[in-house]
């Protein structure tokens, strides 16, 4: 397979978070796609980093799955009801975390 069909573009980017209001740094290695602190995130990406989803409604951990590629947070839009998956980054809150996988 041709490896330019299969690129995706990545946008690490530092944000404010729109929840809780942290200043949050870019990851470096794989896209900051949530708040550490709060975990919440946007829906802003359709395919992970790509910022195509036109939604841009707050996206609330309702769960953390533990897949093959470590854990998961898993997200319900409060605005379009999809529900996405990412994968946890290695600075998130930790505490968070337990407190969401014990919310199911
Ligand atoms: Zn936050
Ligand atoms: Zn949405």
């Amino acid at each position: 397979m041709d490896l330019e069909q299969k690129r995706f573009t990545m946008i690490d980017e530092g944000f404010v978070c729109a929840v809780c209001g942290a200043s949050v740094e870019k990851l470096g290695k794989t896209a900051r796609d949530h708040c550490p602190h709060c975990l919440c995130s946007l829906h802003l990406d359709i395919n992970p980093g790509d910022r195509s989803a036109d939604c841009g409604g707050v996206l609330r951990p309702i769960g953390v799955v533990n897949a093959k590629k470590g854990l998961q947070i898993e997200y319900k839009c409060e605005k379009c009801g999809n529900v996405k998956r990412n994968i946890t980054a290695p600075d998130d809150d930790y505490d968070m975390i337990c407190q969401v996988s014990a919310n199911k």
